[in-house]
């Protein structure tokens, strides 16, 4: 089993998010890829953040045509915050040691990583892929994982070596400079929204009037 875990506030999910996993998923021969919204976001003010319930019908709508990609409601089957260390733990514990887990983060969210809960423990239970993100230096990417976790990087800067045998892959993915930000941004404004998202959840956010 070669499973990919996608986590995130998705709100909303946009065209960033879907090319990016829909290229990991095909460089990697994912078996399954799952995205997994965070129910409480620990980085995230929890007031101004859209009700889970609506973040998951839009990744829901989002890969509904595709035989690979899901969406999973584990983060709000927990009370307390969304750490990816438990959910991480939950699905090494449910799928066993010889599953391949393939844990997907932005350049910008891997660059935080050390505001995370207990990051050291993340890097043993799963390889990592770091996707590009305009606005953010893959050098810094290069300190953190060789200076700080004692990573060994490969000649061509692309995989790191973790001292517990799992791998981090730096993944020059194409790069679109779209963000959850910006859509509501542009929602708030009525402006369009056409070709950042697919179009049943631009349809879904005018229906609803989330963000206006
Ligand atoms: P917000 O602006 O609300 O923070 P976002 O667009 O960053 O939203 P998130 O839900 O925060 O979306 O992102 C989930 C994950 O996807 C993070 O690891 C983030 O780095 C990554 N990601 C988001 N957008 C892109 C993009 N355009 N290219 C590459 N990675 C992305
Ligand atoms: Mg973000």
């Amino acid at each position: 089993m070669r499973l990919g875990l996608f986590g995130g506030t998705f709100n909303p999910i946009h065209l960033g998010h879907l090319r990016a996993a829909e290229e990991v998923s095909e460089f990697l021969a994912l078996d399954r890829l799952l995205f997994i919204p965070a129910a409480r976001p620990p980085h995230k003010n929890a007031t101004a953040v859209t009700p889970f319930a609506v973040r998951l019908e839009m990744v829901r709508l989002a890969v509904a045509d595709h035989e690979r990609f899901e969406v999973s409601d584990l983060e709000n089957q927990r009370p307390d915050k969304s750490y990816s260390i438990d959910t991480l733990r939950w699905f090494r514990k449910e799928y066993g040691d010889a599953a391949d887990i393939f844990f997907i983060v932005g350049l910008d969210a891997m660059l935080e990583i050390e505001t995370w809960r207990e990051y050291r423990n993340l890097f043993p239970l799963c390889h990592f892929v770091v996707l590009d993100r305009p606005g953010y230096a893959a050098a810094e990417l290069h300190h953190l994982l060789c200076r700080k976790l004692g990573c060994q990087a490969e000649p061509d800067g692309q995989i790191f070596h973790h001292p517990s045998g799992q791998r981090i892959y730096f993944r020059a993915i194409t790069r679109l400079d779209i963000s959850s930000t910006q859509i509501r941004r542009l929602a708030a404004q009525g402006r369009s929204l056409r070709y950042l998202l697919p179009d049943q959840v631009r349809r879904f956010i005018l229906k609803y009037k989330l963000y206006a």
